[in-house]
């Protein structure tokens, strides 16, 4: 067998020889960007890829169209690691939180990886994991992949999130959960006839009223915003119905209920108040909150490194938000790296933050995750210098 040194040499290699290519791919998704569960031409474009480097891939897995698996196929099945690619985009924003850095960075890591598949005692998938983003309804293509046994046959899970930092956090991200609430009114003429009218609008504004005012006793972590969806459909009609969404997060799934119910116990007071009848939907999976494995993380750290990220492993002002990731850490060891695309006066979800994720800086960044993310799964299968199950 080659000498590991020898093996992280050779995918580095590989991964330079594909750069242009990689950063062309996400570029180019970069500029057709695409919704959750809708990224069509994003998924093709980078299983187009992989079956370029030679491994096989199967497409629309977990009953999910965009989803893929991509393997490759070491001289056994285990262990098996698991390198995921985020694809989603979001609305309005486009790519502003860099999935395309995300999705081809793993892909860079499954060809980089390709070229010494004969050497690796053990196998890699590059998964792609659709849905990331809770803009779009029942998000969370890691949990519906985790459902349907995806994570079954894997031993470690690792990806790259761009970010304004390079940070290997040991730190859990938030659980959040989505939530709806629908108002039923009864139209009527807004000036002619307002008795005969039940104003759904009213629930939607008491439910914010009741919200901020509820924002003084939460716990410091947690975090509740939300959107009108729909307001009404003219000032001279007394709004028949009216939605609004939020997205809960908090410290923990437990902390997370607590707080979800107080949210959701504003929203019936607006009920109540206007006479409307209350709806309440959930718009996603709960998102869990992450549980970074040591080791792993610890591999992702050292091999960032040595492409020259001088990472840290904790932030005095670390944000945090949440992640389907999140749900896979609970069950197999994960850990995830920020790379840094722009400093950090640039916001993530921001316009800037979009055109950061095709500007030069991005293109490093890609480059250095792909190896980076290849050699991390070179030490977790080689189980070099500790083991994933730490
Ligand atoms: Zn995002
Ligand atoms: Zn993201």
């Amino acid at each position: 067998m080659s000498g590991i040194d020898d093996l992280k040499a050779r995918v580095c290699a590989a991964v330079d020889a594909w750069a242009e290519r990689l950063w062309d791919t996400s570029l180019t998704i970069h500029q057709a960007p695409e919704l959750g569960y809708a990224e069509y031409r994003t998924a093709e474009r980078l299983c187009a890829l992989l079956v370029e480097g030679g491994l096989p891939v199967e497409r629309g897995i977990a009953e999910m169209p965009t989803a893929f698996r991509a393997t490759v196929a070491g001289q056994v099945e285990r262990p098996c690691v698991a390198i995921l690619a985020e694809m989603d985009a979001l609305p309005g924003l486009g790519h502003a939180c860099g999935h395309n850095l995300i999705g081809t960075a793993a892909v860079g890591a499954g060809l980089g990886l390709a070229t010494v598949a004969a050497d690796l005692p053990g196998s890699a998938v590059v998964l792609g994991c659709p849905a990331e983003e809770s803009a779009v309804d029942d998000s969370g293509g890691k949990i519906r992949l985790l459902r349907a046994g995806a994570f079954a046959a894997v031993d470690a899970a690792i990806m790259v999130h761009p970010g304004t930092l390079d940070l290997v956090s040991m730190s859990t991200s938030l659980a959040a959960c989505g939530l709806e609430f629908e108002f039923i009114g009864q139209a009527a003429h807004a000036a002619l006839a307002p008795d005969q009218g039940i104003n759904a609008l009213d629930g939607v504004l008491h439910t914010f009223s009741g919200i901020n005012a509820l924002r003084q006793h939460l716990p410091p972590s947690a975090r509740v915003h939300g959107i009108i969806t729909h307001g009404g459909t003219s000032p001279n009609i007394v709004p028949d119905r009216a939605v609004c969404r939020f997205r809960v997060r908090a410290n923990g799934h437990v902390e997370l209920s607590a707080v979800a119910e107080k949210v959701t116990n504003c929203a019936r007071a607006g009920a109540l108040a206007s006479g409307a009848r209350l709806v309440v939907r959930e718009t996603t999976p709960v998102y869990a909150e992450m549980r970074p494995n040591a080791a792993v993380a610890e591999a992702l750290f050292r091999n960032l490194a040595a492409v020259g990220r001088p990472v840290c492993t904790s932030s005095p002002d670390e944000r945090r938000g949440s992640t389907d990731f999140g749900n896979v850490s609970q069950v197999i060891p994960a850990a995830c790296a920020s790379v840094a695309i722009a400093d950090d006066t640039v916001a993530i979800h921001s316009p800037a933050f979009a055109a950061a994720a095709a500007a030069e800086p991005a293109r490093r960044m890609l480059v250095d995750s792909a190896k980076a993310l290849a050699m991390t799964a070179i030490d977790l299968l080689l189980g070099s210098p500790k083991t994933p199950r730490a």
